[in-house]
């Protein structure tokens, strides 16, 4: 099986490794959040090309209990520094000429603190049932046990019946309060987007996601993976063809490598979820391309290397697509 790497300490392990070859191919940036752990952003790219010759790209996962994003992540890293993926297998793409023709920064861990607290290192459906599994996430609401606690962009201990444990996707902020990282801007997620998008100036942004894809009644769906695009609400021109047709290329491209992938839809929240959305992006898609993939996780039926190969393939074909729209332009 392909090395499945998502916790901070094997993250670290590899950075290690990278840093002893990758020369001046790459640039290892960092916050500290709340909790102590570092939250890397990794930026590659061949810096002799100046930076106005380039298109850039912002890589990122939210969530602490979606690991195989992370994983994905580390493969593609892995091509893009030694020319080879974690199996030894030829890169995907040419190398040089996405190095020469790309800035991209990856954040393969958005909650190091919700991923040290994750029981598993990946989640292949054997040991949490769907519902479970959604109270490991958010946490198991104390009165109603077996029920997962409420999913909320930012709660405060001291006004909480909180879940004992917490649940996963939440990071710490200060001594008291939670966030849940892509929905509130006071998490480690976004303020390193901040951070690096000053340097760089994102023209795009792949968020990586993972879901359990259920039918009714928690059945089998029989789909792995799916492109979801901004609220319809959020976008703005050029950017929301440029999402149709980005979005349509990694669903075809994971058709072509076999992989059950839908049609790609607006994100599909219109509670206070949507909301959330609305508050954190509509700045930011009105000013870049930005699509996030769902692969797969926690289902028995599905084997784990989906949840890398998935994710690192959708990062692939965005490299090509950025390539070959940074070469004709
Ligand atoms: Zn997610």
């Amino acid at each position: 099986m392909i090395p499945f790497i998502a916790k901070a300490e094997q993250l670290e392990q590899k950075i290690k490794e990278w840093e002893t070859l990758a020369g001046s191919n790459m640039v290892l940036d960092h916050l500290i959040a709340y909790s102590g752990h570092k939250v890397y952003a990794i930026t590659i790219s061949d810096f002799t090309v100046p930076r106005t010759k380039k298109k850039a790209l912002y890589i990122s996962q939210p969530h602490a209990h979606e690991p195989g994003t992370t994983a994905g992540m580390v493969d593609v890293i892995e091509q893009l520094l030694t020319g080879k993926d974690l199996l030894g297998n030829p890169c995907q793409f040419d190398r040089e000429k996405v190095l020469a023709n790309t800035i991209i920064t990856f954040n393969p861990d958005g909650n190091p603190f919700g991923r040290a607290n994750s029981p598993e290192l990946y989640y292949d459906g054997t040991k949490y049932t769907p519902k479970q599994f959604q109270c490991l996430i958010f946490g198991e609401d104390p009165d109603n046990p077996g029920e997962r606690w409420k999913r909320v962009d930012l709660w405060d201990r001291r006004d909480e019946n909180a879940p004992n444990p917490i649940g996963i996707v939440y990071e710490p902020i200060d001594e008291f309060r939670y966030v849940e990282p892509n929905r509130s801007q006071l998490s480690s997620y976004f303020k390193l987007f901040y951070q690096m998008d000053d340097q760089y100036q994102y023209e795009y942004w792949l968020d990586l996601h993972q879901m359990m894809f259920l039918g009714q009644g928690e059945q089998d769906s029989g789909s792995t993976c799916q492109i979801f695009m901004p609220l319809p609400d959020l976008v703005v021109s050029p950017h929301g063809d440029e999402n149709l047709a980005w979005a349509a290329e990694i669903t075809q491209d994971w058709l072509d490598n076999g992989f059950a992938a839908k049609a790609p839809i607006s994100t599909p929240y219109t509670d206070i979820q949507a909301e959330y959305f609305r508050r954190n992006f509509r700045e930011i898609h009105k000013r870049m391309s930005r699509i996030s993939t769902e692969v797969i996780t926690n289902r028995a039926q599905y084997p784990v290397e989906i949840q890398v190969k998935a994710q690192s393939s959708a990062i692939e074909t965005t490299l090509k697509r950025l390539l070959a729209k940074n070469v004709e332009a």
